[in-house]
């Protein structure tokens, strides 16, 4: 047997990592290969946005470590979440790095994965639902609707983007969906604005997605600032740009006009 199937608690010899994508907080998003990772694992490293509540139980022979991330407060900053991983990994245990989301999707994952690579761990990733997907269905907003969109463009507003940046974006006309945006949503719709895109345009913003307290915020681009600022939205929150956030609302006269546009498109196709 190699090191990268049979590692031991206590072997000697190096453990392994896997990455698992931990899906938007809601056990049921896990993935079967997640579920049979976390059953085997000696130590799990989790973060706030992973599903949490059932770790003890899906992972019933793991050392169960938090790592998780607050804004603005780090109790482990990502050099010492590396530095965890291998040092357990190094001592022969099988390590599940459970993270929010998918590992790949800004997650950091690849910096874990190539720690591991550095350190000679063997390293696999489990895909997982992205929030960037699932949070918006959560709230019945399709990414895509055959002759509304057909592209959708995901991006970080952990920084403000660039002029080039927001001009691309309103040339491309996709959907566009936003995580870690509520921070930078006055430099974001402002920049949209400025760059020509239609100050009607709808925009969503759905708040903990798959919890209890989970909700939509709807708006436009030029009222979304004092929408958000009056319901007082907080992170953690996926953003939505695009006329397919009214295919949400299907009772709404202006949901029935969309479909109606997008049903003659099917036709004429
Ligand atoms: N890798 C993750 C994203 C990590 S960035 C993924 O694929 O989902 C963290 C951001 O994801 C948050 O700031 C928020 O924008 C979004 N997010 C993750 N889980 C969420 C949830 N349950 N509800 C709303 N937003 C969520």
């Amino acid at each position: 047997m190699t090191a990268q199937s049979s590692p031991r608690p206590g072997s000697v010899g190096t453990g392994s990592v896997i990455l698992v994508g931990g899906g938007p907080g809601a056990v049921e998003l896990l993935t079967m290969a997640a579920v049979t990772a976390l059953e085997q694992a000696d130590v799990v490293l989790f973060d706030r946005l992973a599903p949490n509540d059932d770790l003890a139980s899906l992972a019933p022979r793991a050392i169960l470590i938090d790592v998780g991330k607050r804004a603005g407060n780090h109790p482990v900053s990502q050099t010492g979440i590396e530095e965890l991983m291998v040092e357990h990994a190094l001592a022969g245990q099988r390590v599940v790095r459970l993270k929010g989301g998918d590992p790949y999707v800004f997650g950091r994952g690849s910096e874990e994965v190539l720690a591991c690579h550095r350190n000679g761990i063997p390293v696999t990733v489990i895909s997982g639902v992205t929030s960037a997907i699932a949070v918006p269905a959560a709230a019945g907003i399709p990414l895509t609707h055959r002759g509304i969109s057909h592209a959708f463009t995901v991006i970080s507003g952990h920084a403000p983007l660039t002029d080039n940046e927001l001009e691309g974006l309103t040339l491309l006309g996709s959907t566009i969906v936003v995580l870690m945006g509520v921070g930078t949503l006055p430099t974001f719709s402002q920049g949209l604005l400025r760059h020509g895109m239609s100050a009607g345009m709808p925009v969503a913003i759905i708040e903990r997605g798959f919890s209890a307290t989970q909700r939509t915020t709807v708006s436009t681009l030029s009222t979304v600032l004092a929408d958000a600022a009056a319901a007082g939205v907080r992170s953690p929150a996926v953003l939505v740009v695009g006329e397919v956030v009214r295919l949400a609302f299907s009772g709404d006269t202006s949901a029935e006009e969309l479909v109606a546009r997008a049903a003659a498109f099917e036709e004429t196709d």
